[in-house]
């Protein structure tokens, strides 16, 4: 379920804090420290899972789930346009290997992305 040396791991557990917007049984939402958008929080899944490239049968459900906090936590802010982002492996620019998306907003998006 948790994974001793993970950062997320020790952010869903409260050993490290974080800024929460959402939190619910399966997972957790809160603010990016160093955000790269007027809004940008990240949304996890409190169980581990790796990367969007461990995403199988077996865990897929919380996926769906996070998608439905997305749209209601940006509904709730009165965010109505925005951008998720899941970075998978080191070259595509994943620094925490926990899976999280990122949820972007408030300032125009390019694309395509860098
Ligand atoms: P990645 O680079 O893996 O796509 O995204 C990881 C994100 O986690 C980065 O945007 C980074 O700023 C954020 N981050 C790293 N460490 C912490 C932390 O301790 N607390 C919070 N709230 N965000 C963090
Ligand atoms: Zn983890």
């Amino acid at each position: 379920m948790f994974k001793d040396d993970c950062l997320f791991c020790k952010i869903v557990k409260g050993d490290i804090p974080s800024n929460k917007v959402y939190e619910d049984e399966l997972c957790c939402a809160f603010y990016d420290i160093a955000p790269a958008a007027p809004t940008h929080f990240l949304v996890i899944p409190k169980d581990h899972i790796g990367s969007c490239g461990e995403i199988d049968g077996s865990n897929s459900a919380v996926v769906a789930h996070i998608f439905e906090v997305i749209a209601k936590v940006t509904k709730d802010m009165g965010v109505t346009d925005f951008r998720v982002v899941s970075n998978c492996g080191e070259r595509a620019g994943q620094s925490v290997p926990h899976l999280h998306f990122h949820v972007l907003a408030g300032r125009d998006m390019t694309w395509p992305p860098g």
